[in-house]
């Protein structure tokens, strides 16, 4: 092979860059002794190359790593030829260090081992350098407590941990009270050791992988793994509370401070561990909104609630802009005249996914927030669009749109109705009822008493709906000048079978009367509580029983074919004597006496006193007879009647339920069947003496009232 000249000087060459590298260089024999090390080797250990040569690099073991550690080395060095990796060795002076070392075995002639070359780094700087960093990175440098970034991936680690354990992990967030004031007041010096002081002491509740981090200010974190159950975990905070609270005493002075812990378990909030720290930060807040220095347990279920709520409220504005709310038609007629006085608006919600959404279901969640306000403009212009188109179909309709208490009792709700009116010129404005709920207008009277003053001025009208739910007192009616009342249709509802709604239906009628109110009846289903409501006074009357509300477009058709009930035509020229009342009630208590007895044959429980049921002139319908019945009407035929059979059905009622009770079922429904035929001979003989007392010819089926 030819030589070049590079040959020549090479060995030379190699001996300078060996003295010169920065590597430490240390070769070994086949048999591991030190034959050579370069200047940069004494230099890292301390030793000079005669104190090193004739050594094996045992010479330099820090006892860092077991023997595991170096047998690994040696099958790498005889299969692949070279080992790299980072080592522990000791210095001469003893301190040990970390070194990045490559090491090659370089093979011989024969196949053998000629020797073994090792080359390496001090890494210790850099390795300063690196926790140092660690340090600033992930603790903080006046409690020396881990910090955010610190916190948030031990978290990570204790949440797996504790889902892999099925353990509980108590997330708490603790922040001091008026710790601002203290730094004010004391200066940030003073601050800062009140600040190391707490770290310290908040130390003390942390055990084996717990963490205690500082957030930052006066905010800390604990994550605290292993409690037992909810007791334990009650008693940490109160210990933690206790141990925040302690005063601090520092130069002789005592500083007082307490603080506010919130607290988010998990695997009860199973939410990731962002979140749960997030949710401890919520409960904190609670904390402090509950009147600081003490704790406050997140409710999961409570926040996915008001998560669901804030998802709901979002898409709702998303429908009010994508056009998905639309309003639908109820009518409202005069039962007695038969004719079509207006129509209720009400709000429906036709989701893409949905379908058409009732408003019971969205507004309750958004009643609270000014989205409500937002719809309500919407349904008021929809309204009053609706009108216009209507009156040039030649339908002259009026409407009633349900306002929000929200947006009645804003500051510019009649600024805003007389902007919706103006938008609309050619809709009179007498066409446009509001529907104001009771118990909204109960939380302001004086603003709800000047809407509706204004709102007069523009020539809108005002009805209280769901009258009777508000606890109105009779000074209330006073105060607010609606000049409609909608009896709420719980009480119509039941107004056939339950005397006491009875009277609350007749109370409100008598109210609305004296107060020169008109009455509508909301919910009216049936024929008969018609008849029944316009015989108390009440001639207006919306419910399922007319029509069920309908898209505006089937309104014209509806209103062309709409026939009143042809009952309610056969009362409409009588008109009933107040006095007359408690007849009607009479009626229903009887009823209700003769359910009691049947729901007792079916197993249910006895609502009767013993003297209700055994003695007739102690049921409600007795009381009636004996007493203002007896006054009013002792001379007539029909009220004489009734006083045998009625005392007929209390010998069999208490029959039916002895016979109950010793378990002859056949005997009882035997008597059941006979108590039926009476009470339908009291409801005939009720029915005749109510036609007699209003002067009516014509026979209504009076007996179909109240259907078993
Ligand atoms: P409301 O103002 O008392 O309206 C009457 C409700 O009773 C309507 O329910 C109606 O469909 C229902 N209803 C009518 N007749 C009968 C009947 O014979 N039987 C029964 N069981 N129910 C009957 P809807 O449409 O679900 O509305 C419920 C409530 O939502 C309304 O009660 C009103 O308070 C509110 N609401 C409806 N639309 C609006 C709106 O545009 N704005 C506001 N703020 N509230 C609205
Ligand atoms: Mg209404
Ligand atoms: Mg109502």
């Amino acid at each position: 092979m030819p030589h070049s000249p590079q040959d020549s000087i090479a060995p030379h060459l190699a001996g300078i860059a060996l003295e010169h590298t920065n590597d430490g260089i240390m070769i070994t024999d086949a048999d591991n002794h030190i034959i050579y090390v370069n200047r940069a080797f004494a230099e890292v250990t301390g030793y000079t190359p005669e104190e090193a040569i004739g050594n094996t690099p045992r010479l330099l073991n820090s006892g860092h790593h077991g023997a595991a550690f170096y047998q690994g080395m040696w099958r790498a060095l005889r299969e692949q030829g070279h080992w790299r990796g980072e080592i522990w060795d000791r210095r001469k002076n003893g301190d040990i260090y970390p070194e990045r070392l490559s090491i090659t075995a370089v093979p011989d002639a024969e196949g053998g081992i000629e020797c073994y070359v090792a080359v390496f780094t001090d890494i210790q700087a850099l390795h300063r350098a690196e926790e140092k960093l660690q340090r600033i990175t992930h603790f903080d440098a006046l409690t020396e407590l881990p910090n955010r970034a610190q916190l948030s991936e031990r978290l990570h680690q204790l949440v797996e941990a504790a889902r892999r354990d099925n353990q509980l992990l108590g997330v708490m967030l603790l922040d001091l009270d008026g710790f601002k004031n203290l730094n004010d007041r004391y200066g940030h010096a003073l601050g800062d050791r009140v600040l190391v002081a707490i770290a310290q002491r908040l130390k003390q509740v942390a055990r084996g992988s717990d963490v205690v981090a500082r957030l930052g200010g006066d905010e800390f974190a604990l994550v605290l793994r292993g409690l037992p159950h909810m007791d334990e975990v009650e008693r940490v905070a109160d210990r933690i509370l206790a141990l925040a609270g302690a005063p601090c005493e520092i130069d002789g002075q005592r500083y007082e401070l307490t603080a506010s812990l919130g607290i988010t378990l998990f695997p009860f909030d199973g939410a990731d561990p962002d979140t749960l720290l997030r949710h401890a930060d919520q409960a904190m807040y609670q904390a402090k909104e509950g009147g600081r220095n003490r704790y406050h347990l997140f409710d999961a279920e409570q926040d996915q609630q008001a998560q669901t709520r804030r998802q709901l409220l979002d898409r709702l504005a998303m429908a009010l802009n994508h056009d998905e709310l639309e309003l639908h038609y109820q009518p409202k007629v005069n039962l007695r005249t038969g004719q079509v006085v207006g129509m209720e608006a009400l709000l429906r919600w036709r989701h893409p996914e949905q379908g058409l959404l009732l408003p019971g279901t969205f507004l309750p969640h958004v009643e609270h927030h000014d989205l409500i306000v937002e719809i309500g403009e919407w349904v008021v212009r929809r309204a009053l669009l609706q009108i216009g188109a209507w009156e040039r179909e030649g339908l002259v309709i009026s409407v009633s749109v349900n306002v929000a208490a929200r947006q009645l009792l804003r500051e510019d709700f009649v600024e805003c109705m007389r902007r919706c009116l103006d938008d609309f010129p050619d809709v009179p404005p007498g066409r446009l009822e509001l529907e104001i709920l009771e118990s909204a207008a109960l939380e302001n009277t004086r603003h709800v008493r000047g809407v509706i003053e204004t709102c007069w001025g523009e020539g809108v009208s005002f009805a209280l709906d769901d009258f009777g739910t508000g606890y109105a007192s009779l000074s209330y009616l006073r105060d607010i000048p609606a000049e409609t009342l909608k009896i709420d249709q719980s009480f119509v509802r039941d107004v056939l079978e339950d005397s006491d709604d009875l009277t609350l239906v007749e109370g409100i009628i008598g109210l609305a009367t004296a107060f020169r109110r008109t009455v509508v009846a909301e919910g009216v289903e049936t024929p008969e509580q018609g008849v029944l409501l316009m015989r108390l006074g009440c001639d207006i009357a919306q419910g399922y029983g007319i029509a069920r509300p309908m898209p505006a477009a089937a309104i014209p058709a509806w209103i062309a074919d709409y026939r009143p009930d042809p009952q309610w035509a056969l009362w409409a020229d009588t008109h009933w004597e107040m006095s007359d009342f408690p007849l009607l009630v009479a009626q229903y208590d009887h009823i209700k006496w003769v359910r009691r007895i049947l729901f007792y044959m079916d197993g249910g429980t006895l609502q009767l006193s013993p003297g209700e049921l055994c003695d007739h002139r102690q049921c409600r319908f007795g009381h009636w007879y004996y007493g203002h019945g007896w006054r009013r009407y002792g001379r007539l035929q029909e009220f004489i009647d009734l006083e045998p059979i009625h005392v007929a059905v209390h010998r069999i009622g208490p029959d039916i339920v002895e016979l109950r009770k010793a378990g002859q079922l056949e005997q009882a429904r035997e008597r059941v069947r006979e108590l039926l035929a009476l009470k339908d001979q009291i409801l005939e003989k009720l029915a005749a003496l109510q036609r007699s007392v209003a002067g009516k010819s014509v026979e209504p089926d009076f007996a179909q009232i109240g259907l078993f």
